[in-house]
């Protein structure tokens, strides 16, 4: 049976040795260690489930741990379409997230309102909260899903420590009055 290794990250090696920066190792280790939570209200919910089931198994990125309590997750996945009188309860679900944690928009009517052009409809959760990426397509599919966790694996990975205490990022949460 062969076993893929993740790639390693830039360092120093040698003859039993490999050296790097704390930054990337810990990127590493977050990057192959996400928890979802799902937050799914309608068809690409679907998709999602799709997603996680064996023939594309989510599990390879040791992602299928999934929570359903924010407190214990750190990719918020919003799959659905959201009314607006939802929007404040995502932003609680957001808010009890511990940093670091990341969101993506799984198709048309989380980023966009999609084909509900209508009252009640929230046109896209970048509205409420702040979004990492958007996948789109309605629905997507789970390819385009798997996508769309590979791009958020490449920010985790990527994301330098101190981020979440910068100036820039503080400014974000404020224009979303959070924290
Ligand atoms: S984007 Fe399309 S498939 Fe996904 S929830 Fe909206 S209507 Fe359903």
């Amino acid at each position: 049976m062969s076993i893929n290794t993740v790639e390693m990250p830039e360092g120093y090696g040698g003859e039993g040795f490999f050296a790097t920066s704390l930054s990337k190792a810990i990127g590493l280790a977050r990057a192959n260690s996400v928890w979802p939570l799902p937050f799914a209200t309608s068809c690409c919910g679907i998709e999602f489930m799709a997603t996680m089931g064996a023939n594309y198994d989510l599990a390879r990125f040791g992602m299928e741990r999934l929570s359903f309590s924010p407190r214990q997750a750190d990719l918020l996945m919003v799959m659905g379409t959201i009314a607006k009188k939802m929007g404040p309860i995502l932003k609680q679900v957001y808010t009890q997230m511990a940093e670091p944690k990341w969101v993506i928009a799984v198709g048309a009517c989380a980023s966009s309102g999609g084909i509900f052009d209508t009252y009640s409809v929230l046109q896209g959760i970048d509205k409420v909260i702040p979004v990492d990426v958007y996948v789109p397509g309605c629905p997507p599919r789970p390819e385009q899903i798997i996508d769309g966790v590979m791009k958020i694996h490449e920010l985790v990975k990527n994301e330098p420590l101190r981020r979440r205490y910068s100036p820039e990022y503080q400014h974000l949460l404020e224009k979303y009055q959070i924290g």
